[in-house]
């Protein structure tokens, strides 16, 4: 209990704080008259508000964006363009929330209605007192200042979610993206091929006799060239390209609108290029060799994002089979898979 009421206590002081802490906040007064212009800073000021005065609309626009104020006092007969209009532009010209409180001698119920029609939040009639034009002012500020809190609080909720967001659609060791956000795709890229008859082309690769490396270098390592060859298969890829991580050391190319030709000389690029580069530097410049199947769209056999996969595997499995560090590729129909040894 007694912490409770520490942590109470604790609040409010720290409430009280921010409030005095506040610099003084900042109202633009727009009066044409500078008699009552005087006569409304004067009142203001005493309360400890900043006030500047704009004496016909366009002037007040301009002063809007220099001082940003949090609270505009907006008299609607002004010798240029007239309070309504004033207030438009400037709720259009404002990245944020600044509320304004419409004076005006014109008391017709009409005029309140046209000043709240375009987004005034408040109507003061003149001659008004002194009180109440505080007492408005006082509400439309606390507003104002939970309307910024909120403001904030929503950015900063933005703000981690992409953060999470992209967490949770990236493998954590490689950096690439994981397997969960490969199979969205899959599922969005094969659905716009197969509609539009577009070329979809998926590399599956698997690094060569990867547990002897691991039981003779050690995981460490093995980590580093899991890194290195997420690198290689970074290099040179298409902002379109989607390169997954898929398993252990296993990876996913998904290559929208490009053909088996293309893709088989990708895979053929990739599997000189890994074998003839250094991808581990502690134990000594240790390289390793991968093996690729590609399979792609447009192919009557393959309709589902579940049968493209299936087929690069299998065309990968053909690979390991026929001596590893090498491609294989299944087009459709092909009863014999092509096969590309480096
Ligand atoms: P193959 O040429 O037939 O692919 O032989 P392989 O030994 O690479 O294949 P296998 O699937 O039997 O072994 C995969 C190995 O990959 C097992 C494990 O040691 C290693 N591996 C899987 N994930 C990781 C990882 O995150 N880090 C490290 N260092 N090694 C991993
Ligand atoms: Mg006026
Ligand atoms: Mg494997
Ligand atoms: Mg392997």
């Amino acid at each position: 209990m007694a912490s409770d009421h520490a942590r109470e206590r604790d609040l409010m002081n720290q409430a009280i704080t921010r409030q005095s802490n506040n610099p003084a906040e900042k109202i633009l007064c727009v009066e044409d008259s500078p008699t009552q212009a005087a006569h409304i800073k004067n009142i203001l000021t005493t309360q400890g508000y900043q006030v500047e005065v704009a004496a016909d609309g366009y002037q007040s626009l301009a002063l809007a964006r220099d001082m940003k104020p949090d609270l505009v006092v907006l008299d609607i007969m002004l010798p240029d363009i007239d309070g309504y209009s004033v207030c438009r532009k400037l709720r259009s010209q404002s990245v944020s929330y600044i509320p304004v409180l419409m004076l005006s001698a014109r008391q017709e119920v009409e005029d309140r209605l046209d000043g709240l029609e375009v987004g005034a939040d408040d109507y003061l009639p003149k001659p008004f007192d002194a009180r109440e034009l505080l007492a408005r002012v006082k509400s439309l500020l606390r507003i104002k200042r939970l309307n910024d809190d909120l403001q904030e609080r929503l950015t900063e909720a933005q703000e981690s979610f992409n953060v999470w967001r992209r967490v949770a659609v990236t493998d954590h060791l490689t950096g690439l993206y994981n397997r969960h956000y490969l199979q969205k795709m899959l599922q969005e890229e094969v659905a716009v091929a197969a509609r539009y008859g577009n070329p979809l082309s998926c590399i599956m690769l698997d690094i060569d006799h990867f547990r002897n490396f691991n039981n003779q270098y050690g995981h460490l390592v093995g980590d580093e060239v899991l890194r290195g060859l997420a690198a290689i298969l970074g290099r040179g890829s298409r902002k379109s390209d989607v390169i997954a991580r898929y398993g252990g050391e296993e990876f996913v190319l998904l290559l929208p609108m490009t053909d088996l030709a293309a893709a088989a000389n990708t895979a053929r690029r990739l599997c000189r290029d890994v074998a003839a580069t250094p991808l581990a530097s502690e134990a000594g410049n240790l390289r390793v060799t991968i093996s690729l199947g590609v399979a792609g769209l447009p192919d009557p056999d393959v309709n589902t994002p579940l049968k493209l996969i299936a087929k690069a595997d299998s065309a990968l499995y053909q690979a390991k089979a026929m001596g590893r560090n090498r491609v294989v590729v299944i087009g459709p129909g092909d009863s014999e898979p092509q096969e590309f040894t480096e």
